[in-house]
C-alpha cells in the first residue's frame, strides 16, 4: 500500500516537475545552428545577477541554466553595468538582454519574452528624511535613479524633483548613505541586497513607487528581433518552468539571500563549470527520518535536505533527488550510476571499493529499544545471546559482528519493522541512533517500547560520491568545511530537539532520564507541529488581508488614472458629511471638467483623449494637499474633496490647479482648459445635495465662458 502510495506520489510530482517542450522542425535545426547565445547580463544587480567574490552568481543565472538544460542552446555572457549591455543590445551586438522591462519604446529593438519575475519599485530615504506622505514629498529633492530606468519620464510630471542619474546600484545606494542624495528609487530587492551586503543602517523604504501605468518592475528576457526563432525558443523554455519550479528559485534567491550565515567556499574554474553544467543527482534512504526521508508530498525531508538545501543556495548549484523504494535501492542505484551521490552514509571499507566519502559531518550516538520491562542495558555485551534487530544493509551490521562476534543480530527491512517485531516479542532489542527511534517513538510506540541503553559506538556520517568523479568529491569537502558550528547546531537542533552537553556524566543521564527525555521529545515534537501550524494560519491570514486590500483598491480606484472612483468619491463624501455634522466643520468641495474635450477625441482621437485625462489627472494629484483627495467622477469631470477648508481656501487651491492646467503641454493637444464649481459644506446637506450645488456653479462657469471657477 505504501509503496503504491509512494509511487502515486512520485507519479504526481513528476507530472507537476517536468512540462516537456516541443519544439518546431525550423526552431530544432536553429538550435543545431547556433548553440551559442551571446547574453548581456548585470554584475550588480542581486539577487538576479551579481557577484559573490569572483563568480558570476543569481536568480538569471540559474534561470538561464535551466533554460540551456533544456534547449541544448549555450550562453556567452557578458557582464557589465546596464548602459553598457543596453546599447550592445540595441546595436545588436548582443542576442539577449536579461532584467529588462518591457516599454513600448524598446519594441522597435526588441522581442520581450514574457516575463519572469516582478518587482516592485521602492523609495528608500535615509531615517532623518522627516515625514514621507506621498511622492510630491520628494519634490525639491535629490532623487538618485538608475540611468535609462523606464519611469523616468512618468517621475518629470510628478513635478520639480531633482532627479540625479547613476550607472551602478552601488554608487546610487551609497550615495544615499552618505547624503549625496536624498532619496532613491530602485526595486526593493537589490537595494535591500546591498543594505545587507555593507551593514547599512541609516536607511529604510519610505513607500512603494505607484506612479500611472508604473507599478512593478517586470524582468523579462529581451532578444534581438531578427532572431524570432531565438525568441519562441526561449519562450517555449521559459513556459516549460513549472510553478514550482519557479517558486523553487524565488525563495532561493530572493526569500533567503539574508538568512545564508557561513562561510564562502572558493571554487576553482573546473569546479564553477562543472555546478553550472550539470544537475547533480543524488539519492537518500527514503525511510531514514530524522536524518532523512520523503513528506507527504514525496519531496525530500529531514536533516540531509536542510544540508542539500544550504548546498543549492552556497553553490548555486542544482541538486535532484532521485527516488528510491529503500536504502538497499539507493546503494545499487549508485553502484549502477543512476545517481551521483548519496546524501548521508557511514564510510566503510566495502563502500570505498565503489565509492568517496568526504568528511563525516554527522555523528550520532546509537541506542537499544526493548520494551519497558526491561531492565537498563549497561554494556552492549548484556545483549549477548539475544535477538537484536538492525536495519538490513547498514553499515553498522558488519561492524557490530565483527567486534561483537557472540551477539545474535538479525536484519529487519525497516526501523517499523524492528521496532514491531520487539513489541511482540519476536526481538529482544533493537539498535539504531537516538534521533530515529526517538522520532519513530513519537509517532507510535510511546509508552509501550523504552530505550533501554546507549551503545559505545556512534555512527559517523558523511556524504559519498561515486569513485570517478573527485570534482564533486572536491566541491562538497569545500561546503562541509565552510560551515560552521552554528549551522550544524541550527540543522541538528531543529529535528533532533536533544541537547548533548560536554561535561555530563552521560550514564547517569541516560539512567535517570530517559523516560523524561523522551517526555520532552514528546512535547517538543508536539510543540512543533503547534508552531508550524500557526505559521501556516499566520501566512494565509497575511495572503488574506493582501488579496482584500488588492481588492479594495480595485473596487476604489479608476483604472484609467489612478484616482479614486465615483463609488469612493461619494462614499468619501458621506464620512465627510458625516464629520461635519458631529463637529461643525467645513469642508469644500469642486467639481472640475474639462472644456471643449470632444474635440480632442474628435481631433487627435480617444487614445489621445485617454492620455490627456491621465496628465490631468496627475496635475490633479500633484496639485492638492495632503489632505485633500481627488477622485474621477465621471468621463471627463473630476472631484477635489478639501477637508477643513472654507470657501477662500477652496477657490484660492482651485485658482492655482487652474493655472497649472492652462499652462501644462499636453499631450499632442498641447492647450487644454477646464472649468471649475465650487461650494462649501452646510448643514443638512447629503452627498445629492452638495454635488447638485457644485454642479450649478460649473454649469454657470461653462456658460460665463470656460476656463473660470464659479461657486454657490
Ligand atoms: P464642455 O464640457 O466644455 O461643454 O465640452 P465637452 O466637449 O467637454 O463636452 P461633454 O462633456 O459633452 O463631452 C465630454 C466628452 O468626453 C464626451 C466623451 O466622448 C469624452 N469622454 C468621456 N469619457 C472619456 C474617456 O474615458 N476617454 C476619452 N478619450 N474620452 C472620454
Ligand atoms: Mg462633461
Ligand atoms: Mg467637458
Amino acid at each position: 500500500m505504501r509503496i503504491l502510495l509512494l509511487s502515486i506520489l512520485f507519479f504526481i510530482t513528476t507530472q507537476i516537475l517536468a512540462k516537456p517542450i516541443t519544439f518546431t522542425e525550423e526552431e530544432k535545426e536553429f538550435i543545431k545552428k547556433n548553440t551559442l547565445v551571446k547574453v548581456g547580463m548585470m554584475p550588480d544587480f542581486a539577487p538576479f545577477s551579481y557577484y559573490t567574490k569572483n563568480t558570476p552568481v543569481g536568480f538569471e543565472h540559474e534561470l538561464l541554466n535551466m533554460i540551456s538544460q533544456r534547449t541544448g542552446l549555450v550562453f556567452e555572457k557578458t557582464i557589465a553595468k546596464w548602459t553598457t549591455i543596453y546599447t550592445a543590445f540595441k546595436n545588436k551586438e548582443l542576442d539577449v538582454i536579461t532584467s529588462i522591462s518591457y516599454k513600448k519604446f524598446r519594441e522597435p529593438f526588441t522581442t520581450f519574452t514574457s516575463s519572469y519575475y516582478d518587482i516592485p519599485i521602492t523609495i528608500f530615504v535615509r531615517d532623518d528624511f522627516g515625514d514621507y506622505v506621498d511622492i510630491k514629498s520628494l519634490i525639491g529633492k535629490k532623487v538618485g535613479v538608475l540611468k535609462d530606468v523606464f519611469y523616468i519620464e512618468e517621475l518629470k510630471k510628478v513635478g520639480d524633483i531633482n532627479l540625479v542619474y547613476y550607472d551602478t546600484y552601488e554608487e546610487l545606494t551609497r550615495d544615499l548613505v552618505y547624503g549625496k542624495i536624498d532619496a532613491l528609487m530602485q526595486n526593493l530587492t537589490n537595494i535591500n541586497y546591498f543594505i545587507k551586503k555593507n551593514l547599512y543602517s541609516n536607511i529604510k523604504i519610505a513607500s512603494e513607487l505607484i506612479l500611472p501605468n508604473t507599478k512593478k518592475e517586470d524582468l523579462r528576457l529581451g532578444v534581438n528581433p531578427e532572431k524570432p526563432l531565438l525568441a519562441s525558443i526561449l519562450q517555449k523554455a521559459l513556459d516549460s518552468i513549472s510553478s514550482k519550479e519557479k517558486e523553487a528559485l524565488v525563495t532561493k534567491w530572493i526569500g533567503s539571500i539574508k538568512e545564508y550565515k557561513g562561510g564562502h567556499v572558493e571554487l576553482n574554474k573546473d569546479e564553477r563549470a562543472y555546478l553550472n553544467t550539470k544537475v547533480i543527482k543524488y539519492c537518500i534512504n527514503p525511510d531514514g527520518l530524522p536524518f532523512e526521508g520523503l513528506n507527504e508530498n514525496g519531496e525530500h525531508t529531514g536533516i540531509s535536505s536542510d544540508y542539500y538545501s544550504l548546498f543549492e543556495k552556497v553553490l548555486s548549484a542544482k541538486f535532484e533527488l532521485i527516488k528510491t523504494e529503500n536504502w538497499n535501492e539507493s546503494i545499487t542505484y549508485v553502484k549502477e550510476g543512476k545517481c551521483d551521490m548519496i546524501a548521508l552514509g557511514m564510510d566503510t571499507y566495502e563502500r570505498r571499493k565503489y565509492l568517496n566519502f568526504t568528511s563525516n559531518y554527522l555523528n550520532v550516538p546509537l541506542v537499544v529499544a526493548t520494551t519497558v520491562d526491561v531492565p537498563f542495558i549497561n554494556h552492549i555485551l548484556d545483549l549477548q545471546g539475544e535477538k537484536i534487530g538492525i536495519i538490513k544493509g547498514d553499515a553498522f551490521v558488519k561492524i557490530l559482528r565483527q567486534k561483537y562476534p557472540s551477539l545474535n543480530l538479525v536484519e529487519v527491512e525497516d526501523i517499523k519493522e524492528g521496532l514491531d517485531k520487539v513489541k511482540n516479542g519476536k526481538l529482544f532489542g533493537y539498535i539504531d541512533t537516538l534521533a530515529s527511534i526517538g522520532y519513530e517513538f513519537q509517532q507510535k510506540y510511546f509508552g509501550e517500547l523504552k530505550i533501554a541503553g546507549k551503545i559505545d559506538e556512534t555512527l559517523k556520517l558523511s556524504m559519498a560520491v561515486v569513485k570517478d568523479d573527485t570534482t564533486l568529491l572536491n566541491i562538497l569537502q569545500k561546503t562541509i568545511d565552510s560551515l560552521t558550528k552554528d549551522i550544524h547546531r541550527e540543522i541538528f537542533s531543529k529535528w533532533i530537539p536533544i541537547k548533548y552537553e560536554k561535561g555530563v556524566n552521560y550514564d547517569l543521564v541516560w539512567k535517570v532520564g530517559l523516560g523524561s527525555l523522551l517526555f520532552i521529545l514528546l512535547v517538543v515534537y508536539w510543540n512543533r507541529k503547534i508552531i508550524k501550524t500557526n505559521k501556516l494560519l499566520e501566512i494565509a491570514q497575511k495572503d488574506i488581508e493582501e488579496k482584500n486590500k488588492a481588492l479594495e483598491k480595485l473596487a476604489t480606484t479608476d483604472k484609467l488614472t489612478n484616482l479614486y472612483n465615483r463609488r469612493k468619491i461619494e462614499e468619501l463624501l458621506e464620512l465627510e458629511i458625516n464629520r461635519n455634522e458631529r463637529f461643525g466643520h467645513y469642508f469644500g468641495l469642486a467639481i472640475i471638467d474639462i472644456d471643449k474635450f470632444k474635440e480632442v477625441n474628435d481631433t487627435f482621437g480617444h487614445q489621445a483623449g485617454d492620455k490627456v485625462l491621465e496628465e490631468l489627472a496627475s496635475i490633479l494629484n500633484t496639485n492638492r494637499r495632503k489632505t485633500d483627495f481627488v477622485g474621477r467622477y465621471g468621463g471627463e469631470e473630476f472631484v477635489i474633496i478639501c477637508p477643513e477648508s472654507d470657501l477662500e481656501g477652496t477657490l484660492k487651491l482651485m485658482e492655482t490647479i487652474k493655472n497649472k492646467i492652462s499652462e501644462y503641454p499636453f499631450y499632442r493637444v498641447k492647450h487644454k482648459t477646464a472649468s471649475f464649481g465650487v461650494t462649501i459644506s452646510k448643514k443638512g446637506d447629503t452627498v445629492k445635495s452638495i454635488l447638485n450645488r457644485a454642479d450649478i456653479a460649473l454649469y454657470d462657469a461653462k456658460n460665463a465662458g470656460r476656463d473660470r471657477i464659479e461657486y454657490k
